[in-house]
């Protein structure tokens, strides 16, 4: 290749990075640039010498050939990590539609000058004998957060403290109350270190089954003859995945390379990472939303030093600037959490294929209930697919019954728990076992209506309905608050009430029905305090409660070997959103579900209550049939249309002008061109704090034209300052998210 121009993003720090400057490459250099190569040329008036980055080569001058510059030297010639980013950032940018500086910042982490920072370490001071006796009296008390520090200080090691208040859930007081009894020390250190600090684990490697280790050797063979063919393993919870992404990551390290892993944010916990850190020590390190910029740089930095080989993190561990990366595993590959909600609203699944792309790495994608399209793209060859098809052990899938409510109400059972529920949770309780209810709801009683008229009072800013919450009726979307109503205002009736009881509501009624059980409730509100989240799932796995009660939260890849019975009380409630993926998520949601019971060497069981015991999403998930869901999903995809038989551009207007907002929506419909387009119509959620919001959706078989209809929408707006002044206009590529 001799291409004459380069497209070339001056140095990132400059906030005036929107858009690139085209240079003409000397004679001497053409052939030898390469996107993301970091160049020095002339910028200015003063034509100051910077550097800048190569994001694109061409041959046709987009301005007069006397008014480009030249590049005047190479500055760094290899592309390393950064210039990759920045190849990214724009791929990222031209994709979904944003801005380069906003695909910059998702895509670099802001450097900034960074204080010292102090880390405190916790090492014991005990004799060994001493500390196997106060263990024991901590057992004996039922102490378990001082059993957990003693635990994890036992053979000598030391502790950074911040993984011992968040990732074991001590509280500080247990270690003040240790120091000062002289049993343990605590020290500061000042240095930058891995937010979770392990030290001398034993390997806790396994012997994997014939089935896990077919996998890895052929993905491994395949990889060492150059196939980089993205991959699918479809596998049920517990059948084994975790174990042969570690297989396939060890072999990748053999190789020299490095690995990245995207969990997402709910699944990474304490039991997770410790799995990673088990294998493969001090080489694995973790992102996530909670550490800031700082220290998200700081855990960059070390992987682009070689210190860190194993990145694990939700979708921003993506951007890891790792130089010789072989392997992206995705796991839980069809979670929603994948695609950002905002600016630029990628999917992890499509940055993770380009950027190995870039890289020669390979993606490995693992799920219980792959996407729709991650199997569509499996059929069609665009994917090699796996499959491990039982679980490992003794552990076999929960037996699961579903409870048409409907039936349940006209037996004269008013409860929101099924007799056979009820039931069953006697029966475990009796037999010391765990139970998990899971309800999709968070709130006191959810969603109020007047049972006379069907008066449903909503939110004046958002027009969402409200949710009664104790003593306030709440808007989710903007916070607003109101006294409950106690008299319908369109009726006069008494009987306005909310019907679909929320986690904290179902707690009452459990405990009220249950007073021997000991409950603990895991949503939204418990777990808004840093470490909540931790705690309460160390303290299940502890055995410190017989029942968890919780949101989606609950049903994400956690491990606790005594549930035997999973209840999912209203399964209805995600069929009702407004979306073509409400079945798909009803199915994954169910599945994972009752995936959680059942997991050690007891049987599970899972109870499903319905009010549409028909509807193919429960059907089939109760089946575990996945083959058959899928079949029957994708035939209402192609009669309807929607991804992934298309690719479907979503275009978001919204303004404090009604009419404004409508007129600018037939605009983009009328720029959209002769291309599929439903709507523009007012969204679900029409109003939000006081903006009206009108959508409209594009189709095309593939996301080219859809990225060009975006273009000539954002050229229009670019015309019509006034009207783009006051509404605004986004853009989501394949949404995943309703509006
Ligand atoms: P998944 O990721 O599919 O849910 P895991 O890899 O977590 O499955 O495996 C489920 C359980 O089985 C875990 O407790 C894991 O340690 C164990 N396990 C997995 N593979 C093996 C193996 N080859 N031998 C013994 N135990 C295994
Ligand atoms: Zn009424
Ligand atoms: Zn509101």
């Amino acid at each position: 290749m001799t291409e004459r121009y380069a497209d070339v993003i001056i140095d990132i720090s400059h906030e005036k990075v929107d858009r690139p400057f085209q240079y003409r490459i000397p004679e001497r250099l053409r052939g030898k640039l390469q996107v993301g190569m970091c160049v020095n040329i002339p910028f200015g008036r003063g034509n100051k010498l910077r550097e800048g980055y190569v994001i694109d080569l061409s041959d046709t001058p987009a301005y007069p050939e006397d008014k480009i510059k030249e590049i005047d030297s190479v500055s760094v010639a290899q592309v390393r990590a950064e210039g990759r980013s920045i190849e990214l950032a724009w791929w990222m940018k031209k994709r979904y539609g944003s801005t380069m500086i906003a695909a910059m910042r998702t895509v670099i982490p802001v450097r900034q000058e960074m204080k010292p920072m102090q880390y405190k370490e916790v090492t014991l001071l005990a004799s060994h004998q001493e500390a196997c006796d106060l263990l024991a009296q901590a057992r004996a008390k039922h102490q378990t957060g001082k059993e957990r520090l003693l635990e994890a200080l036992m053979d000598g090691a030391t502790v950074s403290y911040t993984l011992l208040t968040t990732k074991l859930a001590v509280s500080p007081q247990t270690i003040r109350n240790l120091e000062t009894q002289g049993a343990i020390r605590v020290d500061c250190v000042q240095s930058y270190r891995n937010p979770v600090h392990f030290a001398h684990l034993p390997d806790k490697k396994k012997i994997l089954t014939g089935a896990q280790q077919a996998i890895v050797d052929a993905f491994l063979a395949d990889y060492d003859r150059g196939v980089r063919t993205p991959a699918l393993l479809h596998g049920m919870t517990g059948s084994g995945k975790t174990e042969v992404y570690m297989a396939l990551i060890e072999g990748m390290l053999q190789r020299g390379k490095e690995a990245i892993v995207l969990i997402p944010e709910i699944a990474l916990t304490y039991q997770t990472v410790l799995r990673f850190y088990e294998r493969f020590g001090d080489i694995v390190s973790v992102v996530n939303s909670r550490l800031s910029q700082g220290e998200r740089y700081d855990q960059f930095l070390r992987a682009k030093n070689g210190e860190v080989k194993v990145m694990i993190g939700p979708r921003s561990a993506l951007f890891t600037p790792f130089e010789h990366l072989g392997l992206i595993v995705i796991d839980e590959e069809h979670e929603t959490s994948y695609k950002s909600d905002a600016m630029p609203k990628y999917h992890a699944r499509e940055v993770a294929e380009h950027l190995a792309e870039m890289t020669d790495a390979c993606v490995f994608m693992g799920s219980a209930t792959p996407s729709l399209e991650a199997n569509y793209k499996a059929q069609k060859g665009l994917y090699r697919k796996y499959r491990l098809d039982s679980r490992i052990g003794e552990a076999v899938l929960p037996k699961v019954t579903v409870v048409d409510m409907k039936r349940e109400l006209m037996g004269g059972n008013t409860s929101v728990l099924s007799l056979a529920l009820q039931n069953k949770i006697e029966q475990r309780l009796a037999a010391k076992e765990q139970i998990m209810l899971f309800l999709n709801r968070r709130g006191m009683a959810g969603f109020v209506s007047c049972k006379a008229c069907g008066y449903v009072p909503k939110c004046p800013h958002c027009d969402v309905s409200l949710s009664e919450h104790r003593n306030h009726l709440t808007c989710h979307y903007c916070g607003y608050e109101t006294a409950k109503i106690k008299v319908c205002p369109s009726c006069g009736s008494r009987y306005i009430y909310g019907f679909k009881a929320g986690t904290e509501k179902i707690e009452d009624i459990v405990r009220a029905r249950f007073p021997q059980a000991r409950i603990l409730r895991m949503d939204a509100d418990t777990t808004r305090k840093k470490g909540s989240y931790e705690k309460i799932l160390a303290a299940f796995a502890g055995g410190e409660a017989d029942i968890l009660i919780g949101t989606q939260m609950i049903v994400k890849g956690h491990d606790f070997k005594r549930v035997t019975l999973v209840g999912v009380l209203a399964a209805d409630t995600s069929l009702f959103e407004s979306d073509y993926r409400s079945g798909e998520r009803t199915f994954q949601l169910l599945t994972q579900a009752s995936g959680r019971a059942g997991r050690g060497e007891l049987p599970g069981e899972a109870v499903i209550q319905t009010y549409r015991p028909d509807h193919y999403s429960i059907e089939y998930s109760v089946k575990y049939d996945y083959d058959g869901f899928y079949k029957a999903e994708l035939s209402y995809r192609q009669v309807m249309e929607y991804p992934p038989v298309c690719s479907m551009l979503a275009v978001l207007v919204s303004g404090r002008d009604e009419r404004e907002v409508k007129t600018a929506a037939q605009k983009a419909r009328e720029k959209a061109g002769a291309m599929r387009v439903i709507g523009p119509a007012p969204a679900a959620l029409e109003k939000l704090s006081d903006m009206y919001r009108y959508v409209l959706y594009i189709k095309a078989d593939t996301q080219q034209p859809l990225m060009e209809a975006r273009e000539r929408i954002e050229a229009f707006l670019q015309q019509e300052e006034a009207l783009s002044n006051r509404v605004t206009v986004t853009f989501d590529m394949d949404p995943v998210h309703g509006y």
